[in-house]
């Protein structure tokens, strides 16, 4: 039997559309929300993932800014930027592209991001809100978007046994914490895995859903994975292939051919998480503004 394919293309398009639909909702109210992007340096991977969040913006009718810097640029003048878009009207969302050049010291950057602006949910302020399930935050957007893939598939993950594999503060931490919340696809029962748990197939083979997130290309094989789970499948790695024109093929973390004849439902590499990552940006930038709004006019 083979699996239902969980396809991030097809929900991070549905999302998308309404997000579309709010954004010109809102503009009908004067509210234009707005992202400012902040790129150091011209690493061409970085270049391309801020490329893609502007383009998706601006087809949604947000206000996209981009802002980029030289590769020399100072903390300090970094920081004053972030300081200008803090204080912007203009602009609800602010993500300072990551990896950033060594003399610049990541974590002073994040910090300086208010929280309210905080669409990225890295601020220490929206991940001990999200640890501790307690007031307004921003979710991380990939798993964020993991979230909204096993909902809007059928596959809520109240009361499920869910096996995440990964406990990095960009996917694993997040994503368990998203899943012991109280609210919207949460009420889940937590496993969290990492490179230290021994018999990870035992532990594997006890998930009603399963979500990889490790960077090692294709590990989880079907014995690993007990018939009827969901696979959802975070990983995102460049293996070589002689057989593709680029010399190289994308894969995720699972082996998608063997383990799709094992699950109920699983998610592809590409086509997955991946274009939910952007999508949910998006719509914390729209929440954002609306929640500015609400402080405005209250
Ligand atoms: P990371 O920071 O390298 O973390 C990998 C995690 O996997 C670590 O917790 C590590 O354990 C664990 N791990 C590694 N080998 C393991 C093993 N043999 N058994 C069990 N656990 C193991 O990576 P990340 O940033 O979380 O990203 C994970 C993957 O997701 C990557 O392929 C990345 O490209 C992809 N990703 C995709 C998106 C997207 O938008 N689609 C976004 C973010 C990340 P330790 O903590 O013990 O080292």
């Amino acid at each position: 039997m083979s699996a239902q394919i969980i396809s991030g293309r097809e929900i991070a398009e549905q999302i998308r559309a309404e997000l579309t639909e709010r954004v010109t909702e809102l503009q009908g109210e004067g509210i234009r929300p707005g992202l400012a992007t902040v790129l150091v340096g011209e690493d061409p991977a970085s270049q391309m993932y801020v490329g893609m969040k502007n383009k998706a913006a601006a087809k949604m009718g947000i206000h996209s800014r981009q802002i980029t810097l030289p590769s020399d640029t100072s903390e300090d003048e970094l920081l004053g930027v972030v300081a200008g878009l803090n204080a912007d009207p203009e602009i609800h969302g602010i993500l300072v592209q990551l990896p950033l050049p060594d003399q610049i010291d990541e974590g002073k950057v994040i910090e300086a991001i208010h929280p309210s602006k905080d669409v990225d949910g890295f601020h220490p302020m929206s991940v001990g809100r999200l640890a501790t399930d307690s007031g307004d935050f921003f979710a991380p957007c990939t798993p964020a978007g993991v979230i909204e893939m096993l909902v809007r598939s059928g596959h809520d993950p109240s009361g499920k046994h869910v096996v995440v594999v990964g406990r990095s503060n960009l996917v694993g931490r997040p994503l368990a914490s998203l899943l012991l919340r109280k609210g919207r696809g949460g009420n889940a029962t937590v496993t969290v895995c990492h490179s230290r748990t021994t018999n990870l197939a035992d532990v594997t083979r006890t998930a009603d859903i399963l979500v990889v997130a490790m960077g090692r290309p294709e590990t989880i094989t079907a014995d690993m994975v007990r018939p009827g789970t969901v696979v959802i499948d975070v990983g995102t790695n460049r293996v070589d292939d002689e057989t593709s024109d680029k010399g190289y093929r994308v894969c995720g973390d699972v082996l998608f051919d063997e383990v799709k004849d094992v699950a109920a439902a699983i998610s592809p590499v590409p086509g997955g998480v991946g274009p939910m990552t952007i999508t949910m940006l998006l719509s914390n930038t729209v929440k954002s503004a609306v929640a500015s709004a609400a402080n405005t006019t209250g």
